[in-house]
């Protein structure tokens, strides 16, 4: 018998064993996440999760909205069972992931407690991974919203000077959400839920295309998972409009399940794609800029429509080496750098820096790419035809829960989407479908379909 084992069937608690799981892929895959407890009136079992997890005294940290909607709960259980704790909640209404609300939590914090619970979603949590881990501390997180897939991931999208960075954070060691609490949660944080869930079709499909292409790592297994958490999810999506309580756990297990995955694989493949940097983009500019933005997982919904939008139209693409070679040989760096600079202000320079060290638009490593794309074109369009929904099945599943589908219910004009689908080309060192269409000089074709 092969000595490696098949995961991508079991259920989410049955993931959080110790010993991990030896992988085809070559992977040791291993989460940190040690309790995963989801369940309507669960927020009793804080007590004994502290206990359990070696604390004594903990540490709440909370803003007012998460903490009227949880936090009074855990501050009532812990008193009845006579556990001491201190608590910091933030006064301001906008809380972000930056400096000052670290150094809020960090000034704040009583040095006698010794475990960490973070009671909210998204900006709370990611600031008490990073609290926990500058403490030292072990950490819990009492969700309050179904909106983001950062639950059990180990990084945290913060604000650094003024830029959107994802920095190395402490990794909860439980997670625990009541359903009747996330299923009250605001409707925008259910809609952005589903949101970064439709978001995985995408990444699971360019995280194959990548692997194609590139080589890049890629396992079976942790893709399997998130597809198959993902079906979950959009079976009973339609639920989230009327807060079916149901609906809203699936949504959570997918989010928490995402995080994992990306914590077996190592990298955010499983769970992000082109439509997580439409995202990054649109959200690097509202700081630079004051421009808008929105929820992630809202943004993130909006950005799977347009990727999908591109990809129901690759089919019609005759790929010509000709073609291909000509448009790099056009491309002018200088150029394009200095139109990043213009879209994006300072945040450009990061992604200009990382282009010096990764040579995307180096002619050779093109020609080398392109190669391999004609070779394999069947193979890709393959992939896409197994991974991806039609665009209608993701635009019905949005509007079924009243969110927001097209960029111009953000105020984004069609020129700012083209412009956005250029420069996610440069967010990462990933390949994406911007990457693809530029191999190919079909980026213009797809601008056309985007405006
Ligand atoms: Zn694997
Ligand atoms: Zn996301």
């Amino acid at each position: 018998m092969n000595s490696s084992e098949n995961f991508a069937d079991l259920a989410l608690s049955e993931l959080l064993r110790e010993e991990g799981f030896a992988c085809s892929c070559g992977k040791h895959h291993k989460t940190d996440v040690k309790d995963i407890i989801i369940g309507s009136g669960v927020l009793d079992q804080i007590p004994e999760q502290v206990r359990k997890h070696g604390g004594s005294k903990p540490f709440l940290l909370a803003d007012r909205n998460t903490f009227h909607a949880a936090g009074e709960k855990v501050v009532s259980v812990l008193e009845a069972s006579n556990i001491p704790y201190s608590c910091y909640i933030y006064p301001q209404e906008d809380l972000e992931p930056n400096e000052l609300a670290v150094g809020q939590a960090a000034m704040n914090f009583d040095v006698t407690c010794d475990i960490i619970i973070g009671i909210g979603s998204g900006t709370i949590n990611d600031i008490g991974k990073m609290l926990a881990m500058i403490s030292g501390r072990k950490y819990m997180i009492v969700g309050t919203a179904p909106s983001m897939d950062g639950y059990a991931s180990n990084t945290s999208s913060m604000i650094s000077a003024g830029i959107k960075v994802s920095l190395p954070s402490a990794c909860a060691s439980v997670i625990i959400a009541d359903l009747d609490i996330i299923s009250r949660a605001p409707m925008k944080m259910l809609q952005a839920g589903l949101g970064d869930m439709l978001a995985k079709y995408i990444s699971i499909c360019e995280w194959r295309i990548s692997h194609l292409i590139t080589g890049e790592y890629y396992c079976e297994q942790i893709a399997s998972l998130v597809r198959r958490s993902l079906k979950r999810c959009i079976e009973s999506a339609k639920g989230l409009a009327v807060r079916d309580p149901e609906a809203v756990k699936n949504v959570l297990d997918g989010l928490i399940l995402s995080g994992m995955a990306m914590g077996f694989a190592g990298i955010s493949r499983p769970a992000s794609g082109i439509e997580h940097y439409f995202s990054h983009v649109w959200d690097m500019r509202a700081l630079e800029f004051n421009t808008n933005n929105d929820l992630h997982g809202i943004q993130v919904g909006i950005g799977t429509v347009l990727a999908l939008k591109i990809y129901d139209q690759i089919t019609s693409i005759k790929p010509s080496r000709e073609k291909a070679l000509w448009h790099a040989e056009q491309f002018n760096l200088e150029e394009y750098n200095s139109f990043l600079r213009q879209f994006l202000g300072s945040s450009a320079e990061n992604l200009i820096l990382l282009e010096q060290k990764e040579g995307k638009y180096d002619k050779d490593k093109h020609k080398q790419r392109l190669e391999t794309i004609l070779q394999h074109w069947d193979d890709i369009l393959r992939i896409i035809k197994e991974e991806l929904p039609g665009q209608k099945e993701a635009v019905d599943l949005l509007n079924e829960v009243g969110a927001p589908i097209d960029p111009s219910e953000l105020g984004f004009s069609s020129d700012l989407v083209i412009n956005t689908l250029h420069a996610a080309k440069d967010i990462r060192d990933k390949y994406s479908i911007s990457r693809l269409l530029w191999d190919l000089g079909e980026l213009d074709m797809a601008s056309e379909i985007l405006a």
